[in-house]
């Protein structure tokens, strides 16, 4: 068993570690160091940067809350985009849903999605492949500022606010994505881990509550991201869609053909919404600023030392190109979207 192993370096005094028992897969790609390795308690594990993003212990409790919450939430969602997740397993619970007609995903970096197809194809299952979702190459940024399409929900399934994924935590950002929604439609994104980082919390609220009539984060547990309670956003101009009952939830889920889930319940659901007193007190001050006109977001303070990753990267013997580069997407990716933007929905509550 190789005893190699691997730190995560997200927060800047204390460090996880976790046993690489196996390395399946390390590269530096045009965005991130990636590396998939085995874990005998967590499984397959996926790292980027440094950042744990996924085990195949625990990955439901996250996909499920980043897809269900927000489209039981919709009456009959049509349309999703999804920012990230080249994982494929937000994108695998979308398609859950009978009512979604189609899913685009808008992945950064192809590798992330070859390796997932590679070393982890329970997470996609079908996912990438399916009539119902187009698959794009590109920036999240610039695809949400150029798309001339509406969708009904946008999950953006982000890593960290940082390297490439820094400017899917931004203003700029998500005020694209409130142009990109049909009217009353639900934007949700990873808000990191609030305890840990609650000016992330509030950062992200800030700019929802400065863009949208209901900015609402809510929190799951996911147990690999260590420390504490996980949060999620969602933002809207309609309100209505955060008073759906228990009923109303379970009988969409029904209707829908979503079943068997993990993590997901109607209670659950509901739930995620109940924050604990001092992330409410955090909340309430963002929501309040956010309507005064503070957008301010949230930058992730530099740790003391780079990601080592990349110095690992130096120091390791060259990592090692994996032999035969198999492109394992069998479905066409579409690299740029053609059409130029059609200014949509009104801006601003
Ligand atoms: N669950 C994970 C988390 O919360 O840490 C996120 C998982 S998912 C793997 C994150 C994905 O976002 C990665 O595949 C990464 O390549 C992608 N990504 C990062 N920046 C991006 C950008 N600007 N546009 C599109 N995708 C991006």
């Amino acid at each position: 068993m190789s005893d190699r192993w691997i730190e995560e370096t997200f927060h800047a005094d204390w460090r996880v570690a976790l046993r690489a028992s196996k390395v399946l897969h390390e590269v530096k790609t045009d965005h991130q160091h990636l590396v998939i390795f085995e874990n005998p308690y967590w499984g397959t594990v996926l790292m980027l940067d440094g950042v744990v993003q996924l085990t195949t212990k625990d990955e439901h409790v996250y996909h499920e809350m980043m897809a269900h919450v927000p489209l039981m939430a919709l009456d009959r969602p049509k349309k999703v985009l999804i920012v990230g997740g080249g994982d494929g397993g937000v994108l695998r619970e979308v398609l859950k849903h009978g009512c979604v007609e189609k899913a685009v995903l808008v992945e950064i970096d192809r590798e992330v999605i070859d390796t997932s197809l590679q070393y982890f194809p329970q997470i996609p299952q079908k996912a990438l492949e399916s009539d119902r979702s187009e698959v794009v190459i590109a920036d999240g940024l610039k695809y949400v500022a150029e798309t001339g399409e509406l969708f009904d929900c946008i999950i953006v399934d982000s890593s960290e606010p940082i390297g490439p994924s820094a400017v899917l935590h931004s203003k700029e950002f998500f005020a694209s994505c409130r142009r990109a929604l049909t009217p009353g439609g639900a934007l949700v994104t990873q808000n990191g881990l609030a305890q840990l980082f609650p000016d992330h919390l509030a950062g992200t609220t800030r700019i929802f509550a400065s863009l949208f009539k209901r900015a609402s984060p809510y929190i799951c547990h996911q147990p690999c991201y260590f420390g504490g309670l996980f949060a999620l956003n969602l933002a809207t101009d309609d309100k209505s869609i955060l008073g759906i009952g228990p009923k109303k939830l379970a009988k969409r889920a029904r209707k829908r053909g979503v079943a068997d889930l993990k993590y997901w319940t109607p209670a659950v659901h509901l739930g995620a919404f109940a924050l604990p007193a001092e992330l409410e007190r955090i909340v309430d001050e963002a929501v309040a600023a956010g309507k005064s006109g503070d957008d301010r977001g949230y930058e992730l303070p530099p740790t003391p030392d780079a990601p080592p990753t990349k110095k690992a990267a130096a120091k390791e013997p060259s990592v090692k190109e994996p032999s035969e580069k198999k492109t394992v997407t069998r479905k066409p990716v579409t690299k740029k979207p053609a059409e130029k933007p059609t200014p949509t929905a009104k801006t601003g509550p």
